[in-house]
């Protein structure tokens, strides 16, 4: 089987060229060529020896996943679907702002950390996506964006925020966060890539060890009974832990706060103490809140906060000195809005029962 060179990042790459006796310019050469300039053809590589090009054909290959779909919305956020193989798909969404291009990767087919609200957790589990399927995904959108790479950068800041939990696959997430950093690839500085997790405390520190780049965490309640029900994980990481990791990431950071996201549902973690009692549990951690409003998917139990409310709500945060951000929902016309990216993930930890009751409908209807 051929190598994808998409795998790799430069100590990778590296190290590939010289277990095939090549010298280590050669893979910051073809280094460039991929990420930079989006090549996937060897033979386009014209500063290259054309014996070396012929060699790479052979052993090597350059292959992002697949574009399955590539839809717009009418606020200009982009959607695309990848194919992973195996019946698997994952999306990944372009959501163009004034000052900056914003896309969201994922990094995950499914999640198995089910949050009650997240129409990925809802999904399953199936598998890690390679480096090649993560870092694939940017490649890709720089393609269909049309990026120049002589020009202004259309994609400027990443976020790994679209299916699955990055810390959860941590090897290859951060192989793929350091192509992003890397001036031979994408050139993104530390500030501009960030990192949401719903809270794996110990490797929050390795984060931190070992590729520092923005944190968001995602926070949504402010009492460990609650988020007990909502991130589930918290049982195992509960707040106060959670909020010593984040001091502890802080002290290596390249941004001196953390955003805490928090899904704003209707009756449930949006009240006027829910708020108060939030400042109370942030209150040594620099921070901001980011506050989503939650999006509907099909079967979910949960409503939206109105936007009084969420108003309301921020208004508490605001007034205590901390800066309240309510995201914009862009992109729920194409189902690109936060917790609606769905890909397809075929089901291989639980909730097979579901697909049963599915079919089951189906014949009865
Ligand atoms: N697994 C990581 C990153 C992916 S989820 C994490 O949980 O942080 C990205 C963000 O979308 C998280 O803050 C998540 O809680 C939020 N989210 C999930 N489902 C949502 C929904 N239905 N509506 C709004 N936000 C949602
Ligand atoms: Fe996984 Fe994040 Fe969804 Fe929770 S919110 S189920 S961690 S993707």
């Amino acid at each position: 089987m051929k190598t994808n060179l998409l795998d790799f990042d430069a100590a990778g790459l590296t190290a590939f060229f010289a277990e095939n006796g090549e010298k280590t310019f050669r893979a910051r050469q073809v280094l460039r060529w991929m990420h930079r300039f989006g090549q996937d053809d060897f033979d386009a590589m014209t500063d290259i020896a054309k014996s070396l090009r012929e060699k790479l054909r052979e052993i090597a290959e350059i292959r992002a996943p697949a574009v399955v779909s590539d839809k717009q919305s009418d606020d200009g956020t982009r959607k695309f679907l990848f194919d992973v193989g195996g019946g698997n798909a994952v999306e990944t969404v372009f959501i163009p702002e004034d000052d900056r291009g914003t896309l969201c990767v994922s990094t995950q087919a499914g999640c198995a950390l089910d949050c009650a609200f997240c129409s990925t957790g809802k999904q399953g589990f199936n598998r890690n996506l390679t480096v090649a399927e993560i870092i694939g995904q940017l490649w890709q959108a720089n393609r269909a964006l049309g990026a120049d790479p002589s020009g202004e950068r259309i994609i400027s800041n990443v976020v790994l925020m679209g299916m699955g939990e990055p810390l959860a696959n941590f090897e290859n997430s951060v192989t793929a966060l350091r192509l992003m950093l890397d001036d031979n690839a994408y050139g993104l500085s530390r500030r501009r890539v960030t990192v949401s997790t719903s809270g794996l405390v110990p490797v929050i520190d390795r984060l931190r060890d070992e590729c520092p780049v923005a944190l968001a965490v995602s926070l949504h309640a402010p009492n460990d009974g609650l988020r007990d029900e909502l991130v589930p994980i918290n049982r195992k990481y509960p707040l106060r832990e959670l909020m010593a990791a984040c001091l502890r990431y802080l002290e290596k950071a390249p941004r001196d706060f953390v955003t805490f996201e928090y899904v704003m549902l209707d009756g449930v973690n949006d009240s006027d103490a829910c708020a108060q009692e939030l400042l109370a549990l942030t209150r040594n951690v620099p921070c901001k809140f980011n506050l989503i409003p939650f999006n509907p998917f099909p079967g979910s139990p949960f409503r939206r906060s109105p936007s009084q409310r969420i108003r309301r709500f921020a208004e508490i945060l605001m007034n205590a000195g901390i800066i309240a951000t309510t995201r914009k929902t862009r992109g729920d016309d194409i189902d690109a809005a936060c917790g609606q990216l769905a890909g397809q993930v075929q089901d291989k930890t639980r909730r097979s029962g579901r697909r049963i009751i599915d079919v089951h409908e189906v014949r009865t209807r």
